[in-house]
């Protein structure tokens, strides 16, 4: 054995923002006591500031690997987890053993309805922190241990235009254009003049060059989204996601067989098991696996997978401090087909303060983390944003 797990500690992180996620509440959206909303046009719930779990994990050499996964609603269940489950299932085991690991953790569970949701982001947390040992005990970045760095830098494409309305957004995305970006994503969920006629003017403003995506953020039927997607056909959009409830497995693939734009889905998988039936039904021309619910291990399979079946992998990006947002480039690094990856400006540029290590985009592409590991960690700063739960 090399070394072994020793301890681990969970932290909650709460990041104020001026603008929540996504862009300002709209009319009958209210903050309640516990500090969250639900948006009316996805009816989906947020936390009005950023949140996320952080893991530590500890090794008897002191060797210590950072994990993260999503804090946005009910983050102590992270800390229940990892407290009563985990800790005392893999204290002593070594961390190489990762991808073992989250097997067996995935297994005490499966037949008790935990196939997803808060159990296997804890367990993704944990699993980000173990591939950040592994690295460091290798002494190389974790995407060495991925399969090799086949790209230095990430093309990053711009998400989400937190304006309120359509004329500032537009404004936003001519400024990313003008820092070299060449890729920018409209979340439909605040769409505040119609869909069509945001995305007509944003084309219009942006000319025939920029690729342009749209988030439906699981808004329709299958039917309504197809027809949708066929009226925005003109303004070129380069894919089309999440455009039905994440369960309609069925109403995804009537999408994708209806509509020439790729459509795009699996921000909300956990693990291989929700990516098989969806590719297996040639519901999607591009996976969207997000680190901080699938960890290393899974991310890497179900890219590996969409691969089997020539289908591309694009990460998203989301709420985090960063320490999943370095895992995911890092993974993203190794990805044979990856054309580019979620970047969610709004947050991460912001958070760059709070890490040690490089955590960057500039003129359109990601930078790569250096050092052994993530190849990034928590600084002092953002200790003032963090409450340990458990541990
Ligand atoms: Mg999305």
């Amino acid at each position: 054995m090399t070394d072994a797990i020793a301890h681990i500690e969970t932290f909650v992180v709460t990041i104020p923002r001026d603008t929540p996620y996504l862009g300002p509440l709209r009319a009958g959206e209210e903050v309640n006591e516990r500090g969250y909303f639900v948006r009316t046009s996805n009816r989906t719930i947020y936390p009005v500031e950023d949140r996320s779990v952080l893991v530590k994990v500890t090794t008897h050499d002191g060797v210590v690997g950072w994990g993260e996964t999503y804090g946005l609603t009910a983050p102590g269940v992270i800390g229940v987890f990892v407290e009563d489950l985990i800790l005392p299932l893999i204290r002593g085991r070594d961390p190489l053993d990762v991808r073992a690991i989250w097997d067996d953790l995935y297994d005490i569970l499966r037949v008790r309805g935990y196939g997803g949701g808060f159990w296997l982001d804890a367990v993704a947390a944990v699993d980000i922190a173990l591939w950040d040992i592994c690295g460091k005990l290798a002494g190389v970045p974790v995407r060495k241990l991925l399969g090799g760095e086949r790209r230095s830098s990430i093309p990053a494409y711009v998400s989400g235009l937190p304006r309120a309305t359509v004329a500032e957004r537009i404004e936003l995305a001519q400024e990313f254009v003008g820092k070299g970006y060449s890729a920018i994503k409209f979340a439909a969920a605040v769409s505040s003049e119609g869909i069509e006629a945001e995305m007509k003017a944003l084309r219009e403003a942006l000319g025939p060059e920029i690729k342009l995506m749209i988030d439906f953020h699981w808004m329709f039927g299958a039917g309504d989204a197809a027809a949708l997607i066929r009226r925005l056909e003109p303004y070129g959009l380069f894919f089309a996601e999440a455009p039905v409830k994440p369960e309609d497995v069925e109403g995804l693939a009537q999408v994708a067989r209806s509509v020439s734009v790729p459509v795009a889905a699996g921000e909300e998988w956990r693990s291989i098991h929700d990516a098989q039936p969806r590719l297996a039904a040639a519901a999607v021309s591009i996976v969207q696996p997000e680190m901080g619910h699938t960890g290393i291990t899974q991310f890497m399979r179900i890219s590996e997978l969409a691969a089997c079946h020539h289908v591309a992998t694009i990460p998203h990006a989301t709420i985090g401090v960063g320490i999943f947002q370095a895992a995911s480039l890092q993974a993203s690094a190794a990805i044979a087909d990856l054309p580019m990856h979620e970047y969610q400006h709004s947050i991460m540029d912001r958070n760059a303060a709070l890490l040690e290590g490089q955590l960057k985009a500039e003129a359109g592409h990601y930078l790569l983390p250096h050092g052994p590991g993530l190849g990034v960690a928590p600084a002092e700063a953002l200790w003032k944003h963090a409450a340990k739960i458990q541990g």
